[in-house]
């Protein structure tokens, strides 16, 4: 029996931005185009969604975590475990986009997180007066110095439709590996 590579896969963001939705999508998306893949049972928990996603060789084992503020607190636990970071945006909500972005900020500042490659995701592009990627990449770019050196990626994704769920984790597979 080959042992599959294991990584560990965070998925951050506001409450709200579709963490649930994505991870589903995903799950989904993966079985159906990835022939004779089975993804494993999923358990869910209160505050905290696990799934395991199996791609080739490589097993990702995805934590969507809680995204309401007193949980943000509890993220920080998790980051010395992770090989990449999924983080999702909320783009229907001009209102928290500055909110999220200083999250992120929060985040990629810590050093647990050096090198993880980042892949933001500008959710919910299926609503028609949304944010396109053209308007979140700068904002997330904006400080480039904190993002360093590790691959970072701002892509479309609509966690409902699953358009543009493939490309993202194809994009991280290819990061980690
Ligand atoms: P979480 O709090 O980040 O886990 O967010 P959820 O996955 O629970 O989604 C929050 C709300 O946004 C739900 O009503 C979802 O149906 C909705 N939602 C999530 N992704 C999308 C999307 O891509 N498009 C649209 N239109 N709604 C979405």
């Amino acid at each position: 029996i080959s042992q599959k590579d294991e990584y560990c896969v965070l998925i951050l963001g506001l409450d709200n931005a579709g963490k649930t939705t994505y991870l589903e999508a995903a799950k989904t998306k993966l079985t159906k185009n990835y022939k004779g893949i089975h993804p494993s049972k999923v358990t869910t928990t209160v505050g905290l969604n696990i799934g395991k996603i199996d791609i080739g060789s490589v097993q990702l084992n995805f934590w969507d975590l809680g995204g309401q503020s007193e949980l943000q607190s509890l993220w920080d636990k998790y980051y010395e475990e992770s090989h990449a970071i999924i983080y999702i945006v909320d783009s229907s909500d001009r209102d928290r986009i500055d909110e999220s972005k200083d999250i992120f900020d929060k985040m990629i500042a810590n050093e647990n997180l050096q090198g993880v490659p980042l892949l933001v995701l500008a959710n919910k592009q299926d609503l028609p007066d949304c944010m396109g990627v053209r308007e979140v990449k700068p904002i997330f770019n904006k400080n480039a110095h904190l993002i360093g050196k590790r691959d970072c990626m701002v892509m479309p994704v609509s966690a409902l439709t699953g358009e543009g769920v493939d490309e993202g984790i194809r994009w991280l597979v290819d990061c980690i590996k």
